[in-house]
């Protein structure tokens, strides 16, 4: 189960091979897009790159993937509430001209779900309208899963103050959840490319200590989980990023989980910011 050359990652090469490439690729940017050519020509090509002591395949462990029935998979909490939608994202205005993290997130959260069934893997999308935190998290906890993510993104109370501030970070409760939130961060810092520690702000465990006085109680109701800061939604060129690249975020979440649940990844160190404490509840 999980080793190399195993049923299950033959499986997903034989039958997936354009979803696990596209997994993949988004940890190795370098790798060139793949033309539209035929389905023979593309595994062949994935099959190559997986040989290659360059990049270790995802080796899926299929029962935590899939969850093997009634556990196990990817929960994804929408941030914020209908009523309460967290911070407006700025001009170029977000789809549906809804600017809100709430409305944002409900759609990441199902482009998610989307991809996710397309992979094979157990996912279900959790809201926390009309409870509170702990109350929401009740339904998450029932439901087992491998991993947890809650969704968000950053903003500055005052845009006109910082308007050109941009970055990404992770938020997590416990060291239990540190892998995880790093598979994220890693992912997000490749997504959107992000260089220095101005615009990889790393993973933190929420405290007043370091900036980030927000968000201890949305991740810490269960482990492994976190709450992703993708981008500044106030900044102008970060939305209109987020906009080009949300689908690639919700196959990135994926891809990061897929890895999470198959690979073992190394842990880096986090770049301790004072940047970036936004709303989170
Ligand atoms: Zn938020």
């Amino acid at each position: 189960m999980g080793s190399p050359g195993s049923r299950s990652r033959f499986t997903c090469v034989r039958f997936r091979c354009a979803v696990a490439y596209r997994m993949q690729r988004l940890y190795n940017p370098q790798w060139p897009k793949l033309p539209n050519s035929s389905t023979r020509s593309a595994t062949h090509f994935v099959l190559s790159r997986l040989r290659s002591a360059a990049f270790p395949p995802i080796e899926a462990k299929t029962d935590i993937l899939t969850g093997g029935g009634d556990s196990g998979g990817l929960a994804v909490m929408v941030g914020h509430t209908a009523a309460s939608p967290g911070c407006g994202g700025a001009y170029p205005p977000f789809p549906d001209n809804d600017y809100h993290e709430y409305g944002w997130n409900k759609d990441l959260a199902l482009r998610i779900r989307k991809f996710a069934q397309v992979c094979g893997i157990r996912c279900e999308v959790f809201t926390r309208d009309g409870k509170d935190v702990p109350t929401s998290y009740d339904a998450v906890r029932a439901w087992k899963p491998t991993a947890t993510v809650e969704l968000h993104f950053n903003a500055v109370e005052n845009p006109a103050e910082r308007p050109d501030l941009k970055g990404s970070l992770v938020l997590f409760g416990a060291e239990d959840s540190r892998r995880w939130a790093q598979t994220l961060q890693d992912m997000m810092v490749a997504l959107y490319n992000r260089q220095g520690p101005r615009e990889n702000q790393g993973i933190h465990i929420p405290g007043p200590e370091n900036g980030y006085k927000r968000g201890q109680r949305n991740v810490s109701q269960i482990h492994p989980s976190a709450l992703i800061e993708p981008f500044f939604g106030h900044n102008p060129r970060e939305a209109q990023i987020a906009i080009e690249k949300k689908q690639a975020l919700a196959e990135g979440i994926v891809a990061a989980y897929a890895r999470f649940a198959g690979a073992t990844l190394p842990i880096g160190s986090s770049n301790a910011s004072g940047l970036g404490s936004g709303e989170i509840e």
